[in-house]
């Protein structure tokens, strides 16, 4: 395929220009697009240039879509600036980052109750599809030595899921040759909850994945109920299937929210948990967990040991280099905020969510799927019958132009022909702006409500973002 065509589909100008007034006499003020500008340019107009483009993109204080970290405060900033350098790899040069890592995944697996913390087993990932990844693939690999050991084929492995997974689960299955099983969801079974589990898991089962935190409502899944639903199958089968739980949002709000909730170690059955810690772990984007209950969950030979860089440094990671800064970075908050710290921020996000949640639920137009008070994120759907004026993609689009970033989608299969709205409460979301919020949303169904003829069909081909 040809690539210039391909990227001019999208950019149909070849060439980006630069104000005058930033260029030095003699230097060109025209970059080509898609093509390596011939010589160099100044370090100040090359700034001035990507600044500029940079400042195109929305405000991230306003964007209501997206789960991730968008606010630190200013320490967090200069330790930041001070170790973007750092290569979490090299554990031989940069050993105490190295164990500053050891020290985060070791809190985490005792803030998610591991029996005993000292035999837990982590590490840190890019985010939660590359803890996931790893996850899985720890999963499959146990079921393939159970299988050879007992002579039998591992041909056909499959995975039991939801079909509300996020897309990295969707990537394993196809990235890795399992077949993905998904029980849909409905409306007596919005979430994985164990029903008719049964029918889905077999002798090539790798494992079953729960989620802390359903992306599309913010619902958490029963996990104790999914824990119980197997162990009956056990009983009645034999079949022994390992629990993953997708915590990527939820296993750094469920500790300090709901600590009562059980769902993570305390369940005998749950092998690993994974978490972003550029999500509700609240640090700044590039940042995931994934830990194992002890090393039995986690097979020896998944695990790298690279010399290379000096010393002999276990690893078990997709990636090689990356940045070690982030990890850093959660080491700070963890020693800024401290357990009653995490519960206070994610408190607050709670409590507007709960705000935002009872006001639009209050809204004659609109009915709620979820509240907010699971993960503080929910979701609504245009009430039924309410009108054929207008649909929620049409409603995205107006607030938007206020600078909201709301993204209306389908829900998963099993209840596809309903189109929802979401909202994602993060820190730095506070109760001043979500007043502002309400007033603008307010303003926008008035004015869709006030129309004489229905809008245009549009906005549907919108992809869903999270
Ligand atoms: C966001 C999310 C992921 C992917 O996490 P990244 O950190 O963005 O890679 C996986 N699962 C769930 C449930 C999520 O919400």
């Amino acid at each position: 395929m040809n690539r210039s065509h391909r990227t001019s589909a999208h950019e149909p100008d070849t060439t980006v220009e630069l104000n005058p007034i930033f260029s030095r006499p003699g230097e060109s003020s025209i970059f080509p697009r898609f093509t390596l500008p011939d010589g160099e340019s100044l370090p100040s107009t090359a700034y001035q240039v990507v600044h500029d483009e940079a400042m195109l993109d929305g405000n991230s204080r306003l964007n209501l879509a997206t789960f991730v970290g968008t606010w630190m405060e200013s320490e967090a900033s200069k330790l930041y600036s001070e170790t973007f350098d750092k290569n979490m790899i090299d554990k031989d040069e940069y050993p105490q980052t190295a164990l500053i890592e050891t020290r985060c995944w070791r809190m985490l697996a005792d803030l998610w109750n591991a029996p005993d913390p000292a035999k837990a087993i982590g590490t840190s990932t890019i985010g939660s599809s590359e803890a996931c990844m790893l996850g899985g693939l720890a999963l499959k690999r146990r079921w393939q030595h159970a299988r050879r050991a007992a002579g039998q084929s591992t041909d056909k492995p499959n995975l039991v899921l939801s079909s509300a997974v996020q897309v990295c689960w969707e990537k394993f299955c196809n990235y890795w040759d399992v077949e993905a099983r998904y029980v849909p969801v409905s409306k007596e079974h919005p979430v994985l909850d164990g029903y008719e589990l049964d029918k889905y898991v077999d002798e090539n089962t790798i494992g079953v994945v729960a989620i802390m935190g359903v992306t599309y409502t913010g619902a958490y899944e029963p996990i104790e109920k999914i824990s119980e639903a197997l162990d009956e199958i056990q009983a009645q089968r034999g079949l022994d299937i390992a629990i993953h739980v997708d915590g990527a949002s939820g296993a750094m709000i469920a500790p300090f929210l709901q600590p009562e909730t059980v769902w993570d170690f305390r369940l005998a059955r749950v092998a690993s948990i994974n978490t972003s810690g550029h999500k509700y772990g609240l640090v700044y984007p590039g940042l995931g967990w994934v830990i194992w209950r002890d090393e039995e969950a986690l097979p020896e030979d998944l695990v790298f040991h690279v010399s290379y860089l000096g010393g002999n440094m276990p690893t078990f990671a997709l990636n090689f280099s990356r940045p070690g800064a982030q990890v850093l970075l959660q080491y700070y908050l963890f020693l800024r905020l401290g357990y009653e710290g995490y519960k206070a921020v994610q408190a607050t996000s709670q409590d507007v969510a709960l705000y935002l949640s009872n006001e639009i639920g209050a809204m004659e137009s609109f009915t709620l799927w979820s509240n907010g008070s699971d993960i503080p994120v929910f979701a609504w759907q245009l009430t039924d019958g309410y009108t054929d004026k207008w649909n929620l993609h049409h409603l995205s689009e107006r607030l938007r132009m206020n600078g909201w970033l709301v993204p209306a989608y389908p829900l998963p299969e099993g209840l596809s022909e309903i189109t929802v709205q979401r909202i994602v409460v993060r820190n730095g979301f506070t109760r001043d702006l979500a007043s502002s919020f309400l007033r603008d949303l307010k303003k926008e169904v008035a004015y869709l409500d006030g129309l004489t003829a229905p809008m245009p069909a549009g906005g549907q081909t919108q992809a869903f973002h999270h």
